[in-house]
Parts: C-alpha cells; sequence; structure tokens
C-alpha cells in the first residue's frame, strides 16, 4: 500500500509498505479521508525528527475486515479518536483520554492515517452516522474537538458577550460553536481577511486587533466588557489584552499555546474576580454533541477548504504551511 513518510528532513514522500497484520482486537480501515493538522506541520517543517512511523491522527474510512472485534464489523463506517489508551484508568473512565498515563497517539507513537490502509483497536474506532461525510468525520477528532471543548468550558449562556481572539482555524472553529451555543460573537484578529472569514462563521462584532481593542469594546459592550474570552491567538500581549476587555467576574479559556506572559495578579484577576482555565483536547463523552453541531451548521463543508490525493501529499503540506485555507484533508480519490 502507499503511504506517507515526513523523512526528517522537510520532505513528504510517498513510499510502499506493507498493509499492516490485524492484532486481536484490530480493525483494518481503508482510509477515505485524513487531516492535515498543525502538529503534522510542526513535525515536518519546524521540528524534523527522522522517524518510520506514518504520520496522520484526524482520520476516518471503512472498514476492510477485523480480527475478533466486538462490536464493528467489516463495511462500517468509522473516524476515529486518535487516542490508544489503557481504557480502565479514572481519565479513561471519564473519556478524558490525553491524561491516560499509557496513552499512545496514532500518528506520533503508532503508524496513522495517512496512508492507503490502517490498522487500530477497536477501542478508538468512532461510528461514523451515514448523513456524515467522510470529511466531515475528520473535522470531529481534532479540529473541531479542541475549540468545541474549550467553548463548552466557557459555560457560555444564550446572549452572552463572547470574544474569540484569533481567529485562525482553530478560532473559527471556537465560533461555529460558540454561536452554537447561542452566544453574541466578537472576533479580535490582526489579519482582515481572517476577521471576513470569522464573520462568515457567525461572528457579530470584527475588532482589527491594532486598533484600540478597549475602546472598541467598550463601544459594543456599553463599558461593561465582555463576558468571556476564548483565546486562540497564543500571544503574550493579545492574552494580557484579552483578560483586560473581561467584565467583573468574566471568564477566559486559554487554548492557543503560549509558554509565558507576566501580569500584576492583583490588578488583573483578584480586583475583577476574573477566572482563567485552560483547555486543551476533548472529552470523548462531547463526540455526540459535536456530530449534533455539525448536522446544525450550515457552511460546515466550507471548512474542508482543499482536498488533495495522498500522491500530491507534498504540495498539501506546502499548502498548510503557508496557512491557506482551513482544513486541508487527503483523500485515495478526487470526487
Ligand atoms: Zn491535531
Ligand atoms: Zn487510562
Amino acid at each position: 500500500m502507499k503511504a506517507i513518510l515526513l523523512d526528517g528532513k522537510k520532505n513528504v514522500e510517498v513510499i510502499e509498505k506493507s498493509v499492516p497484520d490485524l492484532l486481536e482486537g484490530y480493525a483494518l480501515i481503508k482510509v477515505m479521508a485524513a487531516g492535515i493538522c498543525g502538529t503534522d506541520i510542526e513535525m515536518l517543517y519546524h521540528n524534523p525528527v527522522p522517524s518510520v512511523i506514518t504520520p496522520g491522527h484526524e482520520v476516518s474510512g471503512i472498514i476492510e475486515k477485523v480480527n475478533h472485534c466486538k462490536t464493528f464489523k467489516a463495511g462500517d463506517r468509522v473516524f476515529l479518536n486518535c487516542h490508544i489508551t489503557c481504557n480502565t484508568c479514572e481519565y479513561c473512565l471519564a473519556g478524558d483520554y490525553i491524561f491516560c498515563e499509557e496513552l499512545s497517539v496514532i500518528g506520533f507513537d503508532v503508524d496513522g492515517g495517512m496512508a492507503e490502509y490502517i490498522a487500530v483497536p477497536e477501542t478508538i474506532l468512532r461510528r461514523l452516522p451515514d448523513d456524515l461525510t467522510f470529511e466531515q468525520g475528520v473535522l470531529i477528532t481534532d479540529a473541531l474537538g479542541t475549540p468545541y471543548h474549550a467553548v463548552k468550558k466557557a459555560e457560555i449562556k444564550k446572549g452572552e458577550i463572547v470574544c474569540i481572539s484569533g481567529t485562525g482555524p482553530l478560532g473559527i472553529l471556537c465560533i461555529l460553536s460558540a454561536v452554537h451555543f447561542g452566544a453574541i460573537v466578537i472576533a479580535i484578529d490582526i489579519v482582515e481577511e481572517r476577521l471576513k472569514m470569522a464573520e462568515r462563521f457567525g461572528a457579530t462584532y470584527l475588532v482589527n486587533g491594532m486598533s484600540n481593542i478597549k475602546e472598541r469594546i467598550n463601544e459594543i459592550t456599553n463599558g461593561k466588557g465582555v463576558d468571556k474570552v476564548i483565546d486562540c491567538s497564543g500571544s503574550a500581549i493579545a492574552i494580557l489584552n484579552d483578560i483586560g476587555i473581561l467584565k467583573n467576574r468574566g471568564v477566559m479559556i486559554q487554548v492557543g499555546v503560549c509558554n509565558k506572559i507576566t501580569m500584576d495578579l492583583f490588578e488583573t484577576l483578584i480586583v475583577k474576580e476574573i477566572e482563567i482555565k485552560g483547555s486543551r483536547n476533548f472529552n470523548d463523552f462531547e463526540i455526540p454533541e459535536m456530530i449534533d453541531l455539525i448536522r446544525n451548521t450550515e457552511r460546515i463543508d466550507e471548512l474542508i477548504s482543499h482536498r488533495f490525493l495522498f500522491s500530491e501529499a507534498e504540495q498539501a503540506f506546502q499548502l498548510a504551511e503557508e496557512r491557506k485555507g482551513i482544513k486541508i484533508v487527503l483523500v485515495p480519490e478526487l470526487i
């Protein structure tokens, strides 16, 4: 079968590999769509390490055959939760697989889905409803999972004013999710093109990050500040601005990756009783809710901005590196 290899020298190769053997309790999946994620770009261009592992952790497909699986059979349409875990610890039982001590992730620790076939334990298979496309299935596990979880942590009530700071792909999916929960969304970004996209996906107010943000927010909220902020920018300056526009007892969810900021805890947190929560991945029990969100979002397919054949993977990765588009997927054939 054909598989993608990131050679550790910033090259994308399409190699021949044997179809994987099936252990007991495993299923062989014919891959129908595999998403390219920021972390794949990181592995290819910015932090390249020679590896023989096939990348790809956003995967959907059709079961080709099974070896003693309990609930899945050949022909079933599935998508994958990329986390292979013990399934017995407190975190696994709560659906929070990323905290499992035995965690291994497809596409990083074991072969992933940028190949014609992938063999995985039945425990990570999730049923793809017939009315969802394979590409929509790819969105659920990571591209939508991370922002959906972040937005859920904000516990949005209908009509609340929620600011999404940073409107790249992560921010756009936060906007979709926040609108789904009834928020009125203010989008902040320094790139006008991204703000236009934010508007298309449901933001009511657009604020250019280079303008006087505080003044604009005061105009919009009659001087009160916003109820919640979800930071997707990961920029230290933006994060401090985000906290500054919260109203008293406002809540901030930090999902954009940032290592260090310096702030006066008394002035910024204590005086206004601000809460800041970190958010990283999704919870397995949120999957049915995300399926509902996909069904109820008219523009969902616009999130899949580009499709490439596996053989065109190099081009696909380059486009993703240039930060063009939203979600770029690899598919076995173009339809
Ligand atoms: Zn990812
Ligand atoms: Zn566990």
